[in-house]
This record gives structure tokens, sequence and C-alpha cells, in this order.
């Protein structure tokens, strides 16, 4: 009988024949700024543990403690019996870090993004979402049996007119990123918030990358903009910031409820383990107790993008610890990453389906456990890459 997936093979090849085959590695060491890789150990800026938490003692000393009271794994969905005693305090203790009534923790930020929206747009309603939103919302805006209307990035006045056009529909949502992970440049929200209102619309952000980074208390843009209490659906993950795992939402007490009757991947998955909500209670606290983490990285952050525009590279309107050195095609961006990691840095090179044709990009991420030397050996080896 012939392989009914032979297919795949010829389709693996066509990607490699493109140069777009796509691996996955083992990374040899904990997290941190330098990384083994491949038996070399490089200056790693690739991930997304900005605060330096991810390896963070004071998240493992909990997660075990959380392993020792409640087990490893949940067993079963948070409705059936999987929401044990440290998830439901990561909830109470999330809303409370967020200024929420409420919060609801998911497996991970993919599910809590497309099941959200998912929940809250249905038939007869209007999806509108910014181009450059994460493939988890494009995911949801799919899921979804809402119309589905996608607006030029940041584009206000097509979003605006896009709205003029929607009135006729039930219910409108507007969902947007707040920091885009690609191009690390910044929604704006008080605009958004605008139109939101005045063509009564739900509005939907992901803070993903924001959280723990942006605003005083290190909530995300939305503090930093002064607009938490005109967004009405917040998401964001443990993943980045909080060196975790999971995703979660907060907003009204109603919200809550009806994603805990509606949200399928709430519903339908198994809770996540009490190690990663023990953990996650732990990094809320630093993040609380330790501001300077996030002032630290974000000047960190403005100092770098000031020596890489000075040198000449292209950084978009990057404002932000995500710095994209924007370079184009494809080869580029492949050949300027490989040659960084022969000098010692890990720095990945965006492509398709990541960011569109002809805008590949190397993306560089930082966190505050980068050192001074750290950034002078990156300017150093992106000057002469520059001048070469
Ligand atoms: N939103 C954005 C903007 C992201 O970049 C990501 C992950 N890269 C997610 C959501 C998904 O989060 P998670 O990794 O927790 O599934």
């Amino acid at each position: 009988m012939a392989d009914p997936l032979a297919w795949i093979p010829e389709q693996l090849e066509l990607l490699e024949s493109l140069e777009r085959r796509r691996s996955i590695h083992i990374r040899a060491t904990q997290q941190g700024p330098s990384v083994d890789w491949k038996e070399r150990e490089l200056l790693n800026f690739s991930s997304n543990d900005y605060l330096n938490l991810a390896a963070d003692p004071r998240l493992e000393a909990a997660a075990c403690e959380a392993i020792q009271r409640e087990g490893w794994g949940s067993g079963a969905s948070p409705l059936i019996t999987g929401r044990g005693q440290n998830q439901a305090s990561l909830e109470v203790a999330l809303a409370q870090f967020e200024a929420t009534e409420a919060a609801l923790t998911f497996a991970s930020g993919f599910a809590a993004n497309a099941g959200v929206i998912d929940a809250l747009a249905d038939r007869g309603d209007v999806i509108l979402s910014d181009e450059k939103n994460h493939a988890s919302i494009i995911d949801g805006t799919r899921l979804s049996k809402a119309t589905v209307r996608v607006y030029p990035h940041r584009d206000l006045q097509y979003l605006e007119n896009l709205l003029k056009q929607c009135s006729t529909f039930r219910r409108r949502l507007i969902v947007t990123d707040t920091l885009f992970s690609m191009d690390g440049d910044i929604a704006p929200l008080p605009e958004l918030a605008d139109l939101a209102e005045a063509y009564d619309a739900m509005l939907m952000v992901d803070e993903a990358h924001a959280t723990g980074v942006f605003g005083e208390n290190g909530r995300g843009l939305c503090e930093q903009f002064d607009v938490e209490d005109r967004v009405s659906i917040r998401v964001g993950t443990f993943s980045k910031a909080l060196g975790g795992h999971g995703g979660f939402v907060v907003g009204s007490e109603p919200l809550i409820h009806w994603l805990v009757n509606r949200c399928r991947p709430y519903i339908f998955s198994t809770a996540p383990p009490a190690a990663n909500a023990g953990a996650m209670l732990a990094a809320l606290k630093i993040v609380h107790d330790e501001p300077q983490r996030r002032t630290d990285l974000l000047a960190k952050a403005k100092w770098l993008r000031g020596k890489l525009r000075e040198i000449g590279w292209s950084l978009g309107d990057s404002e932000s610890q995500i710095i994209p050195v924007i370079v184009g095609t494809e080869n580029l961006a492949m050949t300027l990453s490989a040659q960084l990691h022969e000098m010692g840095m890990m720095v990945p090179g965006i492509r398709p389906p990541s960011v569109p044709d002809g805008e590949c990009l190397l993306r560089i991420s930082l966190s505050c456990g980068h050192t001074q030397q750290h950034l002078d050996t990156l300017v150093e080896a992106l000057t002469e890459l520059r001048l070469g």
C-alpha cells in the first residue's frame, strides 16, 4: 500500500530547496544572558526572558514547594478537578497585580488569545485586527465565526473608516498587540481606546511582551498609557518577562465568568501544573519588589537603540527591549545572523512567515541580565558588519 503520508517528505524537500525548512535544537544550559549552543558559549540575544527570571532560584524554590504540596500533574481540566490551590492563588494575585476584578490562567498565551477571541465574537459580529498581530490572535479570528477585517499596521484612519462601515454588525471587537513581537513598536493605545468608545467596540489587547517591562508597576503598556480602565480585555503571558509558562486574561468578573463558560481552550484543556503557578506567584512578587529590573532593561535598550541607529542600521519604530535590525532580504538576514553566530552571539534572523517578504530582520531581544560589556560586544560586531 502506498504511504498516505508520502506527500510530506516531498513538501519538506521543497522547503529545504527554498531554504525555508526549520529545525529544532537543544539548548545545553539554563536560560540567561549566555547559552551553550552546539558546544559553544554564545551571548544570547534571542530570549524573551526579559527580566532574567527563567533560571532565578526563587522561582525554582517556589516551584519545588508547589510540587511538594500538590504533586506534579494537575490531572484534569480546571472545571473538573484540575484547579488546585496554587492556580487559584495565582489568579487572585494576578488580579491584584493587574488591578482588575478577576483573572484567569491558561496553559499558554497562544491558547488564551485564540480562545478568548472565539469566545467573544460570533456570527453577526466583526473583529478588527492589526495586520501585525501575533499568530495566536490571527488563529483566534480564524476560529471565530465573526467577520474579520484586518487593518494596516497602527493605521488609525483606516481603522476608523472600517468602524464606520461596521455599524450594522451586532458587536465590534478591536484587537491588537500592545508591543509588537517582531518590530518592538507600540500600538497607539489611547487613540484605539478613543475609537473603541466612539464606535461602541470592545477593545482587547495582548500585553505578552510588555507585562513586567512597561508601566510604573510593571503591568504593561496599558498602565504606561493610563488606559487600563478603557481596555476591557487584557491578555498576557507568563512565558516572557515572568520567566515561566502559560497565559492569562484579566478583566471584569463577568468577563472571566463568561470565559469560564465559553472559552474552549480553558474548558477542554488540562489545567497547568501547580509548579508553574507556584513559580509565577514568586515572579509577580519579584516584579513588584524589584522595579529596577525593568528600568534597567529599558535604559539598556534605549542606549543600544541609540548606538545602532548611530552606526546607520534601520530599527524601524522600535521603542522597546525588542530591537529589530531591518535588513530586507532573507538572504542578508540569515547571513548576518550566521556571521554574528561566528562572532559568538545568538541573534536570530527572522523571515517569512514570521515577517512579510522583503522585511526580514535580525531580532535582538534584551534582558536586564545583559551587562554593558555584552552590549559593547554586540555593538562592535554590528559596526564591523555594517562597515564590511
Ligand atoms: N502573543 C504574542 C505577542 C507572542 O509573541 C506570543 C509568543 N511568542 C504569544 C502571544 C503566545 O504566548 P505563549 O508563548 O505563552 O503561548
